[in-house]
């Protein structure tokens, strides 16, 4: 058996099941090494290794028994890295010998240095773009450029592209590195235009070593802002300076940009930072909580994780006001008391999200009847949004999964179970099955 034909067929069973860009991301960097019945995957980086050892695997080992009838075994390795790789880092250093630390143009933020890894909580919904952005900080300027981060709001961007800022700096001590939110950009590029400093801002955006650009959906409808971030993006990325993006949405669905632009966007590494889940949002708090010397325990994090479910910022928000009513009564935090703290909060979070609501917007969405979703029907288009329907109020309600079963045409706590571990997976796999579960689990909140 060869290597080659055993890894091309693989090759060509994932590029027709999966997205190009997950194909491109995941699988394309991927060598192969056959000896017997061992096969040998080779991945780039730890954090592709990691990622086809958890979700590809089985799926490879199944193509190969199902082609080549053998039962192979599995071995995993980081390839060694090509010594470009550390010239770029140690070019880097020593640039920075000269240079001064982080590069200032009117209108670029200092880094927000509480904005790190070390305060970054992990979790499902955000550790593929975490170890991404920990891989690129190791290796800047190769394989992931640009870097492209996206998600709702609140959810972390800022965060995660600040601590990319900050861990750069104290491994590349003196890099030039400017952080900016797109609206500030837009005024850069305008204010060059008007003063006639055109070369001035080119120079100074060419020149650096990381580019970190914040909510990029803001220079929608901006032809000329998009024009000179084309130019510095191609002019960063030929040169192997590093680019992180953030934006709000996955960039073919950004609209208002050319094309041209967007497509840029995704050549190097795009992912999403998906809403935290209960658990996460119970981390977020007692880690925030012991960070600002709240007195918080797990009963009261748990009590806010669930009621508060839309984003970090808000979980952020509500820990203040119990904080500062806790302070203000002088008395200190229990269940009860956040109870009364969040009282407006807790009012209009909890009306809206009932099973039937779940059930009518998620039929209306996928423009099927409520009927269908409560049937014995089992066609892909009516099962895939019922098991949506599923998933979705396990997320949002209290109910049990028998609970749910019951009201979806009185069917198994089993069947519940099974549409929330296939539409989990899905949203791994399918990025129009993880948008839409954003998309309504967003909508269900509001
Ligand atoms: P976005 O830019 O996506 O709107 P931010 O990065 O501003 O969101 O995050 C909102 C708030 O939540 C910030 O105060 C940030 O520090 C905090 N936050 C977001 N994600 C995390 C996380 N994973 N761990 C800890 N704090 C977080
Ligand atoms: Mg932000």
């Amino acid at each position: 058996m060869h290597a080659k034909n055993l890894w091309d067929s693989c090759l060509a069973f994932f590029e027709d099941n999966l997205t190009p860009q997950q194909f491109n991301s995941w699988i394309k960097p991927l060598s192969c090494e056959v000896q017997g019945n061992l096969i040998t995957l080779i991945a780039p980086n730890s954090f592709i290794l990691k990622l086809v050892q958890e979700r590809f695997l089985p799926e490879i080992a199944k193509q190969v028994e199902q082609l080549f009838s053998i039962q192979p075994s599995f071995d995993l390795k980081i390839e060694k890295k090509p010594t470009d790789i550390h010239t770029i880092k140690n070019q880097n250093q020593n640039l920075d010998k000269i240079k001064t630390s982080i590069a200032t143009s009117n209108n670029t933020n200092p880094l927000n240095t509480s904005l790190s890894f070390n305060t970054f909580v992990t979790g499902k919904a955000n550790q593929l773009a975490h170890a991404a952005a920990l891989e690129v900080v190791a290796s800047p300027g190769t394989t992931y450029n640009p870097f492209f981060i996206y998600g709702g709001v609140g959810l972390g961007k800022t965060h995660l592209i600040q601590a990319i800022g900050n861990q750069y700096k104290k491994e590349y001590a003196g890099a030039k590195i400017c952080y900016v939110h797109a609206t500030n950009y837009i005024s850069d590029v305008v204010k060059a235009f008007q003063t006639k400093k055109f070369n001035e801002f080119k120079q100074f955006y060419n020149s650096l070593d990381l580019l970190l650009i914040d909510d990029i959906q803001f220079i929608a409808d901006k032809q000329g802002t998009q024009q000179e971030f084309f130019y510095t993006l191609n002019s960063l990325i030929d040169n192997h300076k590093q680019v992180v993006i953030t934006c709000d949405t996955f960039p073919k669905e950004i609209t208002g940009i050319s094309p041209r632009l967007t497509s840029r966007f995704s050549w190097g590494l795009t992912v999403a930072i998906d809403p935290p889940s209960l658990e996460m949002r119970v981390a977020i708090l007692l880690q925030k909580a012991t960070f600002s010397k709240i007195q918080i325990n797990e009963d009261i994090a748990f009590f806010i994780a669930k009621h508060i479910r839309s984003n970090i910022r808000e979980l952020e928000g509500a820990l203040k006001r119990i904080d500062a009513y806790s302070k203000f009564h002088k008395q200190e935090i229990t269940v009860e008391l956040t109870k009364e703290a969040l009282k407006d909060l807790l009012a209009s979070q909890n009306k809206q999200v009932s099973i039937e609501n779940i059930q009518k917007t998620v039929a209306n969405f996928y423009r099927i009847n409520t009927s269908d979703l409560l049937s014995k029907k089992r066609t892909r288009n009516i099962s895939r949004p019922r098991q949506m329907a599923m998933c979705l109020a396990r997320e949002l309600t209290q109910l049990s999964l028998p609970e749910i079963g019951a009201t979806f045409g009185n069917r198994d706590h089993t069947t519940v179970l099974y549409a929330c571990k296939t539409i989990e997976r899905l949203r791994i796999t399918e990025t129009a099955i993880n948008a839409d579960f954003n998309l309504l689990y967003q909508i269900l909140q509001n």
